[in-house]
């Protein structure tokens, strides 16, 4: 378009994500892309995240926690569901640990401890001493047997013991036996009022058979927060996914963990695109019909075609990417991650299935431009490793305060039967294509997620889009406009020419 002195009109510049991905252009990473900005009318907080998982389950927030034996275990799903987000339990471990796992965020209720620390009265007040050194504690139930479903005797507080001198004494001696208990069934707030009233910093809930069920505590009562996004089933129960491996021993596994309530199974396997996963996936289908798989990791349109033809519910992409990852070096197969998720996601979105960017997000800005390519959900586990919900204890090097991330194909994690997805559990000889290091400490899920989640809304707000419907939707049309970046935009686009300078931290308080 032009006017009458000839001047180009043209209003519309930058590239459409056809045109960003075309045939002839080289793998590109969410770095060498920018989006151009969009038109603002809107306030971040107008902005709504709510995307597909799968076919059949919605979440809120668009955040997924890897299934990695150093990034999810039941405290991490359960703060993932509870942000709206979605934990996937990992499978280094066996049939009965994963089982146990997703049943502990499948019964979880906000305010409810249940899986208490308790003794039984045979145990002495060193026992407690050693609980308290540990985990501090301001009181401890005593039950018939010393375990945690058995009958409620008598309830330990610090009061009982603290002038005790002979610490071998039992504490079924010490123990207080007149109760304040609840029954099982009551609500947060009855419960919070029994335990204002009655002054006790602990109220036991117990079942009819009088065995305990869970407990409340005075103290948590205080950072009991709403979690209005919270990621629930039909039954108000939180949602939890487990990875399971391609091989024949998984269809037990997908049998007990359909049992206890799994909502979604993510096939995890380095390539995807196997006659054992096709096979696995036709299997699932026609057992558990009602259950959603997660296919994957594929990284281009004809192994996408593969698992959708096999009938899969979503796609997990990458192959790679990753923080831990050392693929693509030692294999020479691979894709590079923003290339891999705008190809599968457009021949995906075709049959209405979401994709999963899966590897290589470290910022908000790679989250941001993972869903402007088509992504609907991404997975992490270097953003969410070395928080306080991932599996480990915090330890100190060179005073910084650190956890441990590690590939599951890492020469460690394959030692302890993470080779899994890797087809090469039989070989005697392992070819790690992981590796096993430290990341910072980066506080509470809790905390990080909320952080995560405002910037990437404000995200929208410069895109000018207002949920995730609207981004693919305008990544469709091509109304959706990219940039390619130089390597001098890279570098002009990040802190350059100061002498020194406080890069903002991940750890949110
Ligand atoms: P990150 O978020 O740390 O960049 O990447 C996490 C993803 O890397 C996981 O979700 C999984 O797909 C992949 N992954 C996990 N362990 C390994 C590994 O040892 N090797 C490779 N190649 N990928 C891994």
């Amino acid at each position: 378009m032009s006017n009458s002195s000839g001047n180009n009109l043209e209003i519309i510049d930058g590239l459409s994500g056809a045109e960003l991905f075309s045939r002839q252009n080289v793998g590109l990473t969410y770095r060498d892309f920018l989006v151009l900005p969009g038109y603002i009318d809107f306030n971040p907080s107008d902005v709504d995240l709510e995307t597909k998982l799968t076919r059949k389950i919605s979440i809120k927030r668009p955040l997924i926690s890897s299934p990695m034996d150093t990034v999810t275990e039941h405290q991490m799903a359960i703060a993932q569901a509870l942000m709206g987000c979605i934990g996937i339990i990992h499978y280094n471990n066996t049939l009965d640990e994963q089982v146990a796992e997703v049943k502990k965020v499948k019964r979880y209720e906000n305010g409810f401890i249940t899986e208490p620390i308790v003794l039984g009265p045979n145990h002495t007040i060193s026992d407690l001493d050693r609980i308290k050194e540990i985990q501090g504690f301001s009181g401890i139930p005593i039950t018939e047997d010393g375990t945690p479903n058995s009958k409620l005797i008598g309830i330990v507080t610090n009061r009982d013991v603290d002038f005790e001198k002979d610490r071998t004494l039992p504490l079924g001696k010490l123990m207080t036996t007149e109760l304040i208990t609840a029954n099982e069934g009551i609500s947060l707030l009855e419960a919070n009022d029994i335990l204002k009233k009655s002054k006790k910093g602990k109220l036991p809930i117990i079942n009819k058979q009088g065995r305990l069920v869970s407990l409340v505590s005075r103290s948590d009562i205080k950072k009991n927060r709403d979690y209005p996004y919270a990621s629930k089933d039909a039954d108000k129960r939180l949602l939890v996914g487990a990875a399971v491996s391609t091989l024949p021993e998984s269809r037990e596994r997908v049998a007990e963990l359909v049992k206890v309530g799994v909502d979604v199974i993510i096939i995890d396997s380095a390539q995807g695109d196997s006659i054992y996963q096709i096979d696995m996936i036709k299997y699932i289908k026609q057992t558990h019909k009602d259950l959603q798989i997660i296919g994957g990791n594929i990284v281009n349109r004809a192994q996408a075609k593969s698992l959708i033809d096999a009938g899969v519910d979503g796609l997990r992409i990458g192959m790679g990417p990753g923080s831990i990852c050392i693929t693509q070096d030692t294999m020479a197969v691979g894709r590079a991650q923003a290339t891999a998720v705008y190809n599968t996601a457009a021949y995906a979105s075709q049959f209405g299935i979401p994709v999963i960017a899966d590897g290589g997000i470290s910022s908000i800005g790679d989250m941001a431009n993972a869903l402007a390519i088509g992504a609907s959900t991404c997975m992490m586990g270097f953003m969410f490793a070395g928080t306080k919900e991932a599996p480990g204890d915090y330890f100190y090097e060179n005073g910084i305060r650190l956890k441990k991330y590690r590939g599951m194909a890492s020469m460690e994690a394959m030692k302890t039967g993470g080779a899994k997805r890797y087809f090469s559990e039989d070989q005697k000889i392992k070819v790690a294509q992981g590796v096993s290091g430290t990341v910072v400490d980066k506080g509470s899920v809790l905390n990080f997620i909320p952080y995560l989640i405002q910037g990437l809304k404000q995200s929208f707000q410069d895109m000018g889009v207002r949920s995730v419907q609207d981004l693919h939707s305008k990544l469709a049309s091509s109304n959706l406009r990219f940039e390619r970046r130089s390597e001098q935009a890279q570098a002009q686009g990040s802190v350059h020419g100061l002498y020194s300078y406080t890069a903002p931290t991940m750890r949110v308080e």
